[in-house]
C-alpha cells in the first residue's frame, strides 16, 4: 500500500479527538496536528490547553457557529494557497453535534480535498457498549428545545423501530427521561451512558423506569449519551 504524505497541501482534515481519555488520540491524529498549517477549533483556550498537554505548538483559529460566515472564505483562501487545515472540536468528532458541516460543504464545493482522521465519538461508543441492536440505528443528537418541535420529534422517536442515540446535558436528563417515558412507555429499553472513556464511566438501566429510579437517588453529574431501544414492529 502506498503511504500518503500528511498533511497534504490544500487539504482540510476533520480530526477526531478524545471524548475524555487522552490515550484515545490516535498517533496519526497527533502527527497531523503537529504538522498542519492551521488548526480550526471551537474554543482556542480549550484546544490550546489540549494541544499544550501533548506538547503541540500550533496556530489556532476559532471556528464556531457565530463566525462561520466570516471564517469560511478565510479558510478557503488558505486552502487555495496550498496550506492545510485541521478542524477539531472540543471533544470527539467534529460535525457530530459540533461545528463543521458548512465548512466541509464549502471546501468540497471549491474542489479541495476533505479527509477525516477518525477518532472517538460518544454516539458510537455508547451504541456499541449498550447491548441494544446496532445493525441499523439513528442518531438524534440533542432534541429540539422548543416545546412544539420537541413534542413532534418525541412522537416520531416513539415510533422508530431502530435504536436511537440521543445526547443530553446533565441538568435536562431527568426531564428527558420523563418525556421518553410518556411517549415510549416506561418499559422501553434504554441504556444511559455516563462519562464514557473516563474514570467514572458507567452505564445505567435496562428500561426507562430503571433509569428514572436510579436518578431518584443519584444526582446526574457529567456527560450523558442515551441509547434508546426501538419500538417492536
Ligand atoms: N462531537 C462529539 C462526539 O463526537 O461525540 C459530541 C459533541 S456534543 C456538543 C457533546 C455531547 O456529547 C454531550 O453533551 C454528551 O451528550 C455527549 N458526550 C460527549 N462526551 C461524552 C462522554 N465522555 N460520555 C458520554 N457522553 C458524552
Amino acid at each position: 500500500m502506498k503511504k500518503r504524505l500528511e498533511p497534504a497541501k490544500g487539504t482540510l482534515y476533520v480530526v477526531g479527538t478524545p471524548i475524555g481519555n487522552m490515550g484515545d488520540l490516535s498517533p496519526r491524529a497527533k502527527l497531523l496536528l503537529e504538522n498542519v498549517s492551521y488548526i480550526a477549533c471551537e474554543d482556542t483556550r480549550h484546544s490550546g490547553l489540549f494541544l499544550n498537554s501533548l506538547g503541540i505548538k500550533a496556530t489556532l483559529i476559532s471556528y464556531h457557529q457565530h463566525n462561520t460566515k466570516s471564517r469560511i472564505p478565510q479558510f478557503l483562501n488558505f486552502l487555495k494557497e496550498d496550506l492545510s487545515i485541521a478542524l477539531i472540536s472540543d471533544a470527539g468528532l467534529p460535525l457530530i453535534s459540533d461545528p463543521g458541516e458548512e465548512l466541509v460543504f464549502a471546501t468540497k464545493q471549491k474542489g479541495h480535498d476533505v479527509i477525516c482522521i477518525p477518532g472517538p465519538c460518544a454516539a458510537t461508543t455508547a451504541l456499541v457498549s449498550s447491548g441494544l441492536p446496532s445493525k441499523r440505528f439513528c442518531f438524534e443528537g440533542f432534541l429540539p428545545t422548543k416545546n412544539k418541535e420537541r413534542k413532534l420529534r418525541l412522537k416520531k422517536l416513539s415510533q422508530e423501530t431502530r435504536t436511537t442515540i440521543i445526547y443530553e446535558s446533565p441538568h435536562r436528563i431527568i426531564s428527558l427521561l420523563k418525556e421518553l417515558s410518556d411517549f415510549c412507555g416506561k418499559q422501553r429499553p434504554i441504556i444511559v451512558t455516563r462519562e464514557l472513556t473516563k474514570l467514572h464511566e458507567e452505564t445505567i438501566g435496562k428500561t426507562i423506569m430503571d433509569t428514572l429510579d436510579y436518578f431518584e437517588t443519584n444526582k446526574p453529574i457529567g456527560e450523558f449519551t442515551l441509547v434508546l431501544g426501538g419500538t417492536k414492529q
